[in-house]
């Protein structure tokens, strides 16, 4: 079976340098809040090009914050609007709410599953305070139209960058185009901790130190409390994870892309719809980092019982949209209707793609997806 994903591998690869960052952090005697964390936070600000990062406890909590942090400094209050693509992963639409601000869901990009600009345009309202742009599935949205907007209208951009880690649009990476970015290092991302492990980057001085007083406990200074804050702090033995990984993101991202230039060439059925291929996409100088290499079939289960029974593992990202969860029940985008979103995630599967994966493996998956047909 070829797995989705195997993380196993994929980790083992680095063991020796991972086991050695570990006894150090073990050694030091330091296990939060230290020069390991710094080290981080300096390298992957670096990485995005913004000026600052902040590491926190996950994905989720990187935007939370954020949005928290922009409240506490006077800019959104209660009720403010936030536009989010409507297929996201139901974490984006998670930090709107959170915070008692209003998510205004837009359907996106039927080609890129990306905020599409226009639809902001007809989503802006008197109330609308910030743009969140989800990069989903590695590739960046239209971050120069977007920003166009939020110039324009005066408007916050807080990116999801969780699945984008290296990504660009016009030359510039995810996490230095809004701002703020929220990052995810979850074990299965591109860039992926040994547990959970997140982070803002921004080069906003002022908004960076509310969000270092808003993950621990809202202090500054130890035993002094300017807000209201929570625990949500990336530990010291996951900065050292990252730091080792980090080094190796830019060969593993590569290699993420050698895996979908053989699909891209070599998956050929009219059955399958392929994604953009972003070389030759309607944005200028995009690189896809390839999180999740997805592909869209009016059959989908018969596609995914086929891959199955062929020796190929896949998912679906993601089989309910966030206006269809029974956590929403009772919000006004609740079973509001989103056709393109619906379509997107009734046809969607994602094909295995990881930075471990051979090109014989990636071949396999070629010729499995070549060999689908439906009965007559
Ligand atoms: C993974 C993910 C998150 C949340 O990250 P966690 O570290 O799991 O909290 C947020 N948004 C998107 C788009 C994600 O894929």
């Amino acid at each position: 079976m070829i797995p989705f994903l195997d993380l196993k591998s994929l980790n083992s690869a680095y063991r020796e340098e991972l086991v050695e960052a570990a006894t150090r952090v073990i050694d030091s005697g330091w296990y939060i809040q230290g020069e390991h964390l710094k080290r981080f936070e300096e390298e992957f600000s670096a990485y995005t090009g913004a000026r600052h990062c902040v590491g926190v406890a996950n994905g989720l909590d990187a935007l939370i914050l954020t949005i928290r942090a922009w409240k506490e400094m006077g800019k959104l209050k209660d009720g403010d609007e936030v536009i989010v693509p409507a297929n996201t992963y139901i974490a984006t639409v998670l930090a709107v709410t959170e915070n008692n601000l209003k998510p205004i869901l837009v359907e996106p990009d039927v080609d890129t599953y990306n905020l599409c600009p226009r639809n902001v345009e007809r989503a802006l309202t008197e109330k609308t305070r910030v743009i969140m742009p989800v990069h989903l599935y590695g590739q960046l949205a239209d971050m120069p139209a977007i920003d166009a907007i939020a110039k324009r209208e005066k408007l916050l951009v807080l990116e999801d960058s969780a699945q984008a880690h290296g990504a660009q649009v016009a030359g510039k990476s995810a996490g230095h185009w809004g701002d703020a970015s929220g990052f995810s290092f979850y074990p299965g991302k591109n860039l992926g901790a040994l547990g959970d492990a997140g982070a803002i980057t921004s080069s906003d001085a002022e908004l960076v130190r509310m969000i270092q007083a808003l993950r621990n406990y809202g202090s500054h200074e130890k035993y002094k409390n300017l807000v209201r804050g929570v625990n949500s702090r990336l530990d010291e033995i996951q900065a050292a994870m990252l730091s080792v990984k980090l080094k190796y993101l830019q060969a593993q991202t590569e290699a993420r892309r050698r895996v979908a230039a053989i699909y891209m060439a070599g998956i050929k059925n009219p059955l399958i719809k392929m994604p953009l291929d972003s070389g030759t996409d309607v944005m200028n100088h995009t690189s896809h980092v390839w999180h999740l290499f997805v592909v869209r079939s009016k059959v989908r289960e018969a596609l995914q019982t086929h891959l199955a029974a062929s020796g190929v593992q896949t998912l679906i990202h993601y089989p309910i949209p966030p206006h269809q969860q029974q956590a929403y029940v009772g919000a006004d985008f609740y079973n509001k209707s989103f056709p393109i979103t619906e379509c997107i995630h009734r046809e969607v599967l994602s094909l295995p793609i990881s930075p471990v994966m051979t090109d014989a493996e990636a071949q396999q998956v070629v010729d499995a997806c070549n060999s689908f047909s439906v009965e007559a």
